[in-house]
């Protein structure tokens, strides 16, 4: 018999073109059926540039999901598309020095083409880029909703700026006061900006996070982003400016403790406040140090405090007493306010900052052998009415107390603030207002979309949108009065387009609307969403945002956009992230050239548990490929010996060698089955396979030729939804059937138990034999077997069995006396 050969590349091919011809993974919106839907789907990649190793294990995740749903009786729907806009796109353009237009359409075909070579069962009618007129279109029209319904206004902030990349950061873009893309200090600076008002969600995106099955650290991550705290706002006033200060506070108890009254050095206020007054020179030396610093670990309690006096006092409303104004970079514009009252006795930060700067420290609650006491007990040093209560009771008091006369009242406060969506950048979607003389901002009508990108061949970023120099298409006319008008030149963030790509799947060829409701609701929400932890917070948040307020619009019916999530770990390389500048990067095509894409999908799900970082090793890619080519040549060889038949798993009368390969498969189908449910284990699914395949070599020449059959193609069965085109190859090789057309295989819990098991025989304890038995024996039985045996008769023979103690499977104890 000559050695056959395992030729990825040929089966990989064959499969693929298969595929391809017949449409496997298509799935109509129309088709009548009563199985139930499942949504699979992964984060849809930025194509800048080729994809790498992380997408490679994103879509080799999300495909073995897919896979086990369909063949678990679930109709499933699993689309691909391109987060083509935005400013990985844009820089990665840059870079090559080409045109974004150009350098995202060949970085869009090299993702198809490799997601075709490595075989991912997408439903190809439904992809798109989101950078097609066809699609940012609905982008624009979702815009004008958001709009209508108050949810999208503009407003003059101070923004994050990056120098080096041109463009306003969202907060969330800013790491340690550093640019996220490109890592230079960002700046702030004054803009005319238009946000998303998604703090008006707050509430909601918090509470139900509790109705979604998601990994715990994403939900805390998303839980500190709303960072919801209650307490109060308590209104300081400035007597000599005329001016007032609100400020938030958790611990209104604390009221009479404040001593101090700091301003982040952000406040709009700060300089007016310091003019004129001796130290008004050093109030500017020290905001603008501040603010050209690099920001990290501003906040952070253990730093060493830094801040200078305003000159100016203002009066806190419990007490009249006039306390110093302080200008200090441990308060942040971010948060509250951008000012609080310091209680140095009872708050840490508070407290250093008082020591360094010798400010009176004043307790007002008792406990604690040193200050600051952050802990609870009576109020004290307060006023009459409060003194002696204890200070959470105090805490209400003091707060109902203010709110009668206006001084203060409950708040709650949130770390959330509102979507910065504006980006002075070419490559987005463009926004559909006109800036009228007479009118002001006005919609571009539904009917005029898209408001096309224009071609605009400097498109690299200045400080002002590459948008301005389309002159012909900035100047246009208003749609309400016809007048000369301007058009809006900033782009959105590309984040808008990620916060609704999945909605438009379910219905990705409607021209009338971004979808229609009734077949939305037919798919969503996405039943299984994969992508790595880096979104954990931005776009899951503003997707959710995006699913309630278009719910309240009557645009659909869900609440939540993803009912499952799986965040994935990162691929290393001897322990270091992959990254550009490190030049590390690995690429999956010279693996997938080498060894077939199965070998490279399954090695990187083999490697470890998925949701954990993995580092690659070429040498396991050795092992797998061998362990692929194995399972091949072993459906081959059987195939000679026979045509291909439908398996036959009967095991009546199977016995020796047969019954033990029936029984390892059996034990394999249990253990894939199980680490795909839910657990996503699948790198202990594989290595089961693994075992199988061995145990089928072990017994290749002692077992019969039907229990070989049913074994390999089990095999073939189960790793089918890794390594899709060997897992069909060997199938089709042994019973002339598509292994995707085949439900998921069951275990026959009868062959999952070993039968017969070893029981200790004991006499007070003492072990005097061992019988077989079968496993599934009960107490009675084991106990008739265990007095049968002629060593347990001699030993209890004439003496008085006071009890039995029967452990099934296990040992039977006799104590006699
Ligand atoms: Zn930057
Ligand atoms: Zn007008």
């Amino acid at each position: 018999m000559p050695e056959h050969r395992y030729d990825p590349r040929a089966i990989e091919r064959k499969w693929q073109a298969v595929w391809e011809r017949e449409q496997t993974w298509h799935v109509s919106n129309d088709e009548a059926t009563d199985l139930p839907k499942s949504y699979v789907l992964e984060m849809l990649p930025y194509p800048s540039g080729e994809p790498h190793m992380g997408h490679l294990k994103n879509y080799a995740v999300g495909d073995a999901v897919a896979h086990f749903h369909r063949r678990t009786g679930r109709r499933v729907l699993h689309p691909i598309g391109y987060d083509a806009f935005g400013l990985p796109a844009e820089n990665h353009a840059i870079r090559s020095g080409e045109h974004p237009r150009d350098s995202t359409a060949q970085s869009i075909a090299q993702f198809q083409r490799q997601f075709r070579e490595w075989g991912v069962s997408f439903d190809w009618s439904r992809e798109f880029a989101t950078s097609e007129p066809r699609v940012y279109r609905w982008t624009q029209w979702l815009f004008l909703r958001f709009l209508e319904r108050g949810l999208a206004y503009r407003k003059e902030a101070a923004v994050n700026w990056c120098p080096v990349d041109a463009t306003v950061l969202a907060n969330e873009q800013v790491i340690d006061g550093r640019c996220e893309r490109c890592g230079s200090p960002v700046e702030a600076r004054q803009l005319e900006q238009w946000f998303f008002r998604i703090t008006d969600y707050a509430d909601r995106l918090l509470d139900d996070l509790a109705t979604v099955d998601w990994p715990d650290h994403v939900v805390s991550m998303q839980r500190n982003w709303i960072g919801r705290s209650e307490g109060a706002e308590v209104t300081f006033s400035c007597e000599e400016l005329g001016t007032e200060y609100p400020v938030f506070t958790t611990r209104p108890d604390t009221l009479f403790g404040a001593t101090f009254f700091v301003m982040a050095p952000e406040h709009p206020d700060v300089l007016r406040l310091a003019a004129g007054t001796e130290h008004e020179q050093a109030v500017r030396e020290y905001v603008n140090s501040v603010l050209t610093e690099d920001g990290a670990e501003r906040g952070a309690t253990e730093r060493e405090k830094t801040g200078v006096p305003l000159g100016r006092t203002v009066v806190n409303p419990v007490n009249g007493e006039r306390i110093p104004m302080w200008v200090a970079d441990y308060v942040l514009m971010e948060y509250g306010t951008g000012a609080i009252m310091a209680v140095p006795a009872h708050d840490e930060r508070d407290f250093a900052f008082a020591t360094k700067f010798g400010m009176e420290i004043r307790r007002v609650i008792e406990g604690g052998e040193h200050l600051p006491y952050t802990g609870d007990g009576p109020i004290v040093n307060s006023d009459p009415r409060f003194d002696g209560m204890q200070n959470r009771e105090a805490l209400d008091a003091i707060v109902s107390w203010l709110d009668g006369d206006g001084r203060g009242h409950r708040s709650t406060n949130y770390r959330l603030r509102d979507w910065l969506l504006s980006r002075q950048r070419y490559w987005g979607c463009p926004i559909p207002i006109v800036h009228c003389g007479e009118c002001g901002l006005v919609p571009v009508p539904d009917d005029q979309l898209p408001v096309l990108l224009p071609d605009v061949l400097d498109y690299k970023p200045k400080g002002r949108s590459p948008l301005a120099t389309a002159e012909e298409w900035v100047n246009t006319s208003c749609p309400r009065c016809g007048k000369p008008a301007l058009r809006e030149t900033d782009t959105m963030d590309t984040f808008v387009d990620s916060s609704w790509y999945f909605l438009r799947y379910c219905d990705a060829g409607n021209d009338e609307a971004p979808w229609d409701p009734e077949v939305l609701a037919r798919w969503a929400p996405v039943d299984q969403y994969i992508g790595g932890i880096e979104h954990a917070i931005l776009h899951l948040m503003y997707a959710r945002f995006f699913v309630k307020a278009l719910a309240d619009m009557g645009h659909l019916n869900m609440q939540e956009p993803f009912n499952a999530l799986f965040t994935q770990g990162m691929i290393t390389r001897d322990g270091a992230k992959m990254s550009k500048s490190k030049g590390n990067v690995i690429s999956p095509t010279p693996y997938v050239e080498r060894y077939g894409a199965d070998t490279a999908r399954c090695y990187i799900l083999f490697i470890g548990p998925p949701d954990q970082d993995a580092d690659w090793s070429d040498s396991g890619v050795e092992g797998v490929h061998r362990f692929l080519g194995r399972l091949w040549r072993l459906g081959a060889g059987l195939a000679e010996h026979g045509a291909p038949a439908p398996i036959d798993a009967t095991v009546n009368g199977a016995a020796g060698d047969d019954l033990e390969l029936l029984r390892k498969a059996h034990w394999a189908i249990d253990k894939v089955t199980g680490d795909m449910n839910g657990r996503f284990a699948f790198n202990t699914a594989i290595a089961a396979v693994m075992e199988l395949v061995n145990e089928c070599y072990a017994r290749r020449d002692s077992a019969g030729e039907a229990s070989l059959r049913f074994a390999t193609a089990t095999a073939a069965s189960l790793i089918f939804p890794f390594a899709p085109h060997a897992g069909a190859d060997v199938f089709e090789l042994l019973t002339g059937t598509r292994v995707w057309d085949e439900p998921w295989p069951e275990a026959d819990p009868a062959l999952l138990e070993r039968d017969e098991v070893e029981i200790a025989l004991q006499i007070n304890g003492k072990l005097r034999d061992r019988m077989p038995a079968s496993s599934s024996a009960d107490r009675a039985q084991l106990e008739t077997l265990a007095r049968a045996r002629p060593r347990v008769q001699a030993h209890i023979d004439g003496k008085d069995v006071v009890k039995v103690i029967v452990v099934p499977a296990k040992l039977v104890n006799f104590v006699v006396r």
